[in-house]
């Protein structure tokens, strides 16, 4: 009997996360208007009429509620691009009761996680150019992993319980980074902008991948897709600088989203799109990725996906499946008997494949009780289950 862990949850090709930036308890208010406009709020206006909540919900999680979507939480008090620039509201995220239910509402919902994303992002000066991002500056480890303590306080005085993962603001690391991350007891960082390699054409960096590896005991989750690089379908987009690119990109290299989420599929790599909660920044300027700009292709991304066979995933369900993964030996004995060894408690359904080979299986365990059935995707039968570690199980064919 050959018996594999699959690499993805019920034997998908690739996993997909939604991935959004910079959810704060900030808005900018881009209008005269009292009344919130859509766009200006980070989301400090929870699920309020044209929040960044309401918007995201109707015009996207709604047409596709199996989507999961990772959130990314900037704790205290958000830091402006640069100096005697001010947002309409930046508090921190223990402030106001308002915002402390939402983010409490958003814990609650299934396919919405929250993760950590710094304190104030960052070190504002008097040039935009000079702005530091959070993890550059730090002066020293300690620094480093202090900050990141107050600010999983703050995480945890709100929701009840830390970050189990997060971003670095920017994608900088700084001197510090990796170590402190390692060093916080995070289970999954995302460190860098991997797109960067379809992008810019980047080859042989060690530095990027599409796939998970560990850093340093922590799971590197890659972020592969720009959601703000359009479908050349989106010609309601044709006079905007991102349909320039993509023209571009597709006239002189060839290069389509489409390709590249292709390519991700067919490699079976992690297909995790980027974006932001608002496009209005403190300096004027249009912040790319968001969710506002993005709304019709990421309509189109998420329709595209939908006729694959993909796992939709948040980074910490990914990250547990990962870590059984790569924990989890598969000890095949007489009889179709099998136990899974693994020095961790396995707390995940996990999917186990065998080769299709005209007869239909079914899981039991070692009394003979029927727990499940083996299903077909591609040429292999899987199962997925809560297994647990160190316990025997038994395969029957069904006659
Ligand atoms: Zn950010």
């Amino acid at each position: 009997m050959i018996l594999k862990v699959a690499k993805w949850k019920d034997n998908a090709t690739s996993p997909v996360v939604f991935m959004v930036d910079d959810i704060a308890n900030v808005s900018v208010k881009n209008s005269k208007s009292d009344s919130l406009k859509i766009g200006e709020d980070w989301g400090e206006y929870g699920t309020d009429k044209n929040s960044m909540w309401d918007f995201l919900s109707k015009n996207l999680l709604k047409k596709f509620p199996y989507i999961k979507t990772t959130f990314f939480l900037v704790t205290d008090v958000r830091a402006p691009m640069a100096l005697g620039e001010n947002y309409s509201y930046t508090q921190r995220i223990d402030k106001d009761k308002k915002f402390i239910d939402f983010l409490n509402y958003l814990d609650r919902e299934s396919n919405v996680e929250l993760a950590y994303h710094g304190t104030t992002h960052g070190e504002a000066f008097s040039k935009h150019e000079d702005f530091l991002q959070e993890w550059e500056t730090f002066k020293s480890l300690n620094m480093a992993v202090n900050e990141i303590k107050r600010g999983q306080e703050l995480f945890k005085k709100v929701l009840g319980s830390y970050a189990t993962g997060g971003k670095y603001c920017g994608y900088k690391a700084g001197k510090f980074g990796d170590d402190s991350i390692a060093e916080s007891g995070f289970k999954w960082w995302c460190y860098h902008w991997d797109g960067i390699v379809w992008d810019r054409d980047i080859k042989n960096n060690r530095k990027y991948s599409y796939d998970l590896e560990l850093n340093k005991g922590v799971v590197d989750i890659p972020s592969t897709v720009d959601g703000s690089t359009l479908s050349l379908k989106m010609v309601k987009k044709i006079f905007t600088r991102k349909y320039l690119k993509s023209l571009y990109l597709y006239i002189i290299k060839r290069k389509t989203v489409e390709k590249h989420i292709n390519s991700l599929y067919n490699s079976g790599e992690v297909i995790s799109i980027q974006e932001h909660t608002s496009p209005y920044r403190t300096d004027g300027r249009m912040q790319y990725p968001n969710i506002v700009s993005d709304i019709d292709n990421l309509n189109y991304i998420f329709s595209f996906l939908s006729k694959k066979e993909v796992w939709y995933t948040t980074c910490t369900e990914l990250a547990d499946y990962y870590l059984a993964r790569l924990n989890v030996t598969i000890d095949i004995q007489k009889n179709s008997e099998f136990q899974l060894l693994s020095d961790k408690d396995l707390n995940i359904e996990l999917t186990l494949i065998t080769p299709f080979n005209g007869e239909e299986l079914s899981l039991y365990d070692s009394q003979g009780k029927f727990l499940s059935t083996f299903k077909h995707r591609k040429d292999e039968l899987y199962i997925t289950y809560p297994f647990k570690r160190n316990k025997k199980y038994r395969i029957i064919k069904i006659n």
